[in-house]
């Protein structure tokens, strides 16, 4: 970061100004309270008792033999609630306690955050509001009722596209009015300064263990490292400890959808251009004048029509490599690594394995991490949708 809260031209804090006041007060708490010992020890408590970390690396044979190549993977699906979002949530929950904050909200699309953040406000004592496109609370009903069960108000956002976007900007209107007991505790590595840096923070203990498992099992670090990308937590997460190796190749993957024509994805980087979305300069899907694309994805943790300014830095860097995968592509890696090794992942992280199938021809020998964000049992109704043939 040059000036504060920029990743080269990307990130910023374009917000109105009365959400200036709570973005400083997160900001000052995020540099005094998460370096003390007290707040340390308690989140690494969490994360070990509670989460289930370290996650494990897995080696993959099977599949290892058939790509000609090493893989390895990152385990978060075997997380609490299933994917790495909690290790994020849980953060902020605590920073939020510690600020004496009592209640908190989130945005959620497909529901995976707004289940992180309930389950963390649970365990930590704390209302919890959760606000999700009215749309989506129709189309993932398991996850509202898991967010109802673990105590959270679900909120129906029904204006605009009635989706995450939406629901984004409903959360922080009501985190302005609501800033002396609220903290808003965000999804993803997105959105105003400090957020992009405090999730982060949060999701980079993900590649310092990757890294020091490497180290142990291989005795050197991998030669490639690649992750999905929506919002970019996950991908920011594990390969932020390999930034400064490099000889490790990193490669970001988005969602290209159907790969037909004319058709909607969520491929900003490859495929987006600069502009302002939820108080980040980024890379954003727009149409020629200016209006933000609705992205499709077959994934939903997926669609997100902007990303991290990390993310937009570092492509335009050069330090990580962006690439799309298309839904055909996801849905046989999905099958590949449930049938040839006994790992049902999230159609999220199907898009980083199936990168790797789809590139094993220049990968062979190497050490290849995929970050596993998550598991699949979320996603048993799409599958069944889209494979007749099971
Ligand atoms: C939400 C989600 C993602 C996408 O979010 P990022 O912030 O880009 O990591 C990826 N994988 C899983 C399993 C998710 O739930």
């Amino acid at each position: 970061m040059n000036k504060k809260g920029y990743f080269g031209q990307f990130g910023g804090q374009f917000v109105p100004e009365s959400l200036m006041p709570l973005l400083i007060e997160l900001e000052e708490a995020m540099n005094n309270i998460i370096p003390t010992q007290e707040y340390q020890s308690i989140y690494h408590e969490l994360l070990h008792d509670y989460v289930g970390r370290e996650s494990p690396l897995t080696f993959c044979p099977n599949l290892s033999n058939l790509f000609n190549l090493h893989l390895w993977l990152k385990r978060e699906d075997l997380n609490h609630t299933g994917a790495h979002k909690i290790n994020n949530a849980l953060g902020q929950a605590l920073l939020a306690k510690m600020m004496g904050k009592t209640h908190l909200i989130a945005e959620t699309g497909a529901g995976q955050h707004g289940v992180a953040t309930a389950t963390a406000a649970a365990r930590l004592n704390m209302d919890c509001s959760i606000f999700m496109g009215a749309e989506d609370v129709e189309r993932q009903a398991p996850n509202v009722m898991r967010m109802k069960l673990l105590g959270a108000k679900v909120y129906s956002v029904d204006t605009g596209s009635k989706t995450l976007k939406d629901a984004i900007n409903e959360a922080l209107r009501y985190w302005v009015s609501h800033q002396h007991d609220t903290l808003y505790c965000f999804g993803t590595a997105a959105g105003p300064h400090p957020f992009p840096t405090l999730v982060r923070i949060f999701q980079s203990i993900i590649g310092q263990e990757a890294r020091r498992q490497m180290i142990d099992r291989t005795g050197k670090l991998p030669n490639c490292v690649v992750a999905c990308v929506g919002g970019g937590s996950n991908a920011i997460g594990i390969f932020y400890s390999f930034l400064k190796d490099k000889d490790v190749c990193l490669i970001g993957v988005e969602a290209g959808g159907t790969g037909t024509p004319g058709c909607h994805n969520s491929a900003s980087i490859t495929q987006g251009i600069p502009g302002v979305l939820h108080g980040q300069k980024t890379m954003l899907l727009q149409t020629g004048d200016g209006q933000i694309m609705p992205s499709e994805s077959i994934s939903a943790g997926l669609d997100y029509p902007g990303v991290g300014p990390e993310h937009a830095y570092l492509a335009e860097l050069g330090r990580v490599q962006y690439d799309v995968v298309y839904d055909h592509e996801t849905l046989s890696a999905f099958t590949i690594l449930s049938r040839k090794e006994g790992i049902i992942p999230a159609l999220e992280s199907s898009h980083a394995l199936a990168w790797v199938i789809k590139h094993a021809d220049k990968l062979k020998d190497f050490d290849v991490l995929v970050n596993l964000s998550g598991r699949g049992d979320k996603d048993l109704g799409i599958i069944e949708q889209h494979l007749s043939n099971l």
